[in-house]
């Protein structure tokens, strides 16, 4: 069964355990920390009031049912989870397993004046799927019961599936025929096809597969104004997309029941690698003219100085961390250099082409390869770190992260402020904040910026929101400033809507408006997100 109060399966042991060095690492970086308390279920169920839902077949009102789809999992709902002060608890959860029981449900919350959200995985990180207060009773609609591949159209490389089936479910379906969809968000253990789509998601390896735009070709959603079926085509110029209108409407619109997704079989090869470039300069050059020339590699990531001694630290193979650092010392890659993780997908042949340019490349800007053995570490891990959350709270250490995307001219600034403001954004209370970034996500025009934070948890759970408070305010602002979007993978949910009038503008925010307001009159869909 899922943790109702953090990430992954209660069963498993994939929690990151902080090795002494670990610790000490964190520590001389924000200090000495000291973990808060955690509620029990108990506890928190005994916080769950009364349903003022009225009853249908669908819908269950148990409390711990309403507890476990309550929250996501940014920030402030893990603090929520963790001390058991939810707040506000949907007052149902409704499972429905066709698209006509999503009719149903729709239909019965506007006889009944209900509200209403699409769950999908739950892992939102900007309060996407949070429960606002207010008089009409909520209803939460979980789509774990759709889950299924429903057709495969191996001509045309379709799949068609309910917008509720898990990433490695999807995939385990799809690699039973010899397809894959290659969407790899971090989050693909625990997040949905349905949610990919509502919160235009990007994956690990976006740049062979895309991102969830390139891949959704069309499908069925359920709206409170009828059912609206998207027709599959390679390519269409008749007039504006209705695929788009969906992506990122984070449920502000409708359900989406079905997704049909552009497959691709199970490439012959797949490995990744790492090299290091002495400086973040060049790795940024590197990776722009590595992008640039068109070079078809599956996925990139460029660390900083930071993140990559960061990363060398946390990783917990001291001896071997130490040989490496010696031996690309002795190549010129010191004190600041730069981490690049690179994959090769497809043939054998045409991999092996692309790496041997890429390598060409890397050693132009004074790269070393390393070859394939961090990769493989890279690929191994690749869903892990979000367990890293576990080892750190428990220590006392809270982790986040703040992204965007912004145009190759820009990024230089916007990664120095987000750093600089985040760093700084709790001096004021004498803490240290640990910010480390890295570039991922690489287009002609630009990239996204990912960076990670680490900051002491307060003496109370109320001290360490208003810390969280001031450090998303202090990011959030730098992207916006440096014109990036605020949001490249993440979504806007409730935490990222008041940044979003810089980039759509008043009229960009009215069409947005309109368009919810007319799937929607009475403002039941998922109201507070995306343009409260
Ligand atoms: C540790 C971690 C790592 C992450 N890494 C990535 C990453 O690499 N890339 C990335 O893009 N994101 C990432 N995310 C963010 C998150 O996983 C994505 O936004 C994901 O797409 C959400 O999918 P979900 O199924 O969990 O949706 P939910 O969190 O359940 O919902 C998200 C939004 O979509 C709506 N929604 C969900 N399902 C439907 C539906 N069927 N119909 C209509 N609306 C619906 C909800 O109402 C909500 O507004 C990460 C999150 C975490 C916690």
């Amino acid at each position: 069964m899922r943790r109702w109060n953090g990430w992954g399966d209660e069963k498993n042991n994939l929690d990151f355990d902080l090795s002494e060095s670990s610790r000490a690492f964190i520590e001389q970086r924000i200090g000495k920390s000291r973990p808060l308390p955690d509620a029990t279920l108990e506890e928190a169920l005994g916080k769950v009031p009364a349903s003022r839902s009225p009853e249908h077949r669908l819908i269950s009102t148990d409390a711990e049912v309403r507890l476990r789809h309550s929250r996501g999992q940014s920030i402030p709902d893990w603090l929520a989870m963790r001390s058991g002060d939810f707040g506000i608890f949907p007052d149902g959860v409704a499972f429905p397993e066709t698209s006509e029981d999503v009719r149903e449900i729709l239909k019965f919350a506007q006889d009944n004046n209900l509200v209403v959200i699409p769950y999908g995985g739950g892992t939102s990180v900007c309060g996407h799927i949070t429960p606002e207060a207010g008089d009409r009773p909520v209803i939460t609609v979980a789509m774990s019961r759709m889950d299924k591949l429903m057709a495969l159209d191996k001509e045309s490389q379709i799949a068609t599936f309910g917008a509720g089936t898990l990433g490695p479910d999807l995939e385990a379906q799809l690699a039973a025929e010899g397809y894959t969809l290659g969407h790899f968000p971090q989050s693909w253990e625990l997040s949905t096809v349905g949610g990919w789509v509502a919160s235009r998601s990007s994956g690990q390896q976006s740049l062979r597969y895309g991102r969830i735009e390139k891949m959704f070709a069309g499908g069925r959603i359920e709206t409170l104004q009828g059912t609206l079926d998207i027709p599959t085509f390679p390519a269409s110029s008749a007039g504006p997309d209705i695929r788009e209108m969906f992506m990122g409407s984070e449920g502000r619109m409708g359900i989406i029941t079905e997704v049909k997704v552009r497959v691709t079989p199970v490439a012959e090869k797949e490995s990744f690698y790492v090299a290091f470039f002495p400086s973040w300069e060049e790795g940024m050059r590197a990776t722009r003219e590595i992008i640039q020339s068109g070079m078809q590699l599956s996925m990139m990531r460029l660390s900083n100085a930071v993140e990559t001694s960061t990363h060398l630290k946390l990783a917990g193979h001291e001896k071997g961390v130490n040989l490496l650092e010696r031996y690309l010392k002795m190549r010129g890659a010191g004190e600041s250099k730069t981490m690049f993780t690179f994959g090769t997908t497809g043939s054998k042949g045409q991999c092996k082409a692309v790496l041997k340019l890429t390598r060409k490349l890397i050693a132009k800007h004074r790269g070393v390869f390393t070859g394939s053995y961090m990769g493989k570490h890279w690929e191994h891990s690749r869903f892990r770190s979000p367990y890293l959350r576990h080892g750190l709270w428990d220590i006392g250490v809270v982790v986040d992260t703040m992204e965007t995307a912004l145009d190759w001219s820009s990024v230089k600034a916007a990664v120095v402020d987000m750093e600089s403001d985040i760093g700084a954004a709790l001096n004021a209370d004498g803490e240290n904040v640990h910010v480390f970034t890295h570039l991922s996500h690489f287009y002609g025009q630009g990239c996204s910026v990912y960076s990670t934070y680490l900051f002491r948890a307060g003496s109370s759970y109320e001290e360490t929101m208003q810390r969280w408070e001031k450090l998303k305010a202090a990011g959030a602002e730098a992207i916006v400033r440096h014109g990036g979007t605020i949001s490249h993978q993440h979504g806007v949910g409730k935490d990222h809507a008041p940044y979003l009038p810089a980039e759509k503008g008043k009229l960009g925010i009215k069409a947005i408006e309109e368009l919810c307001h007319m799937f929607d009159p009475d403002g039941r869909m998922n109201p507070g997100k995306l343009v409260p």
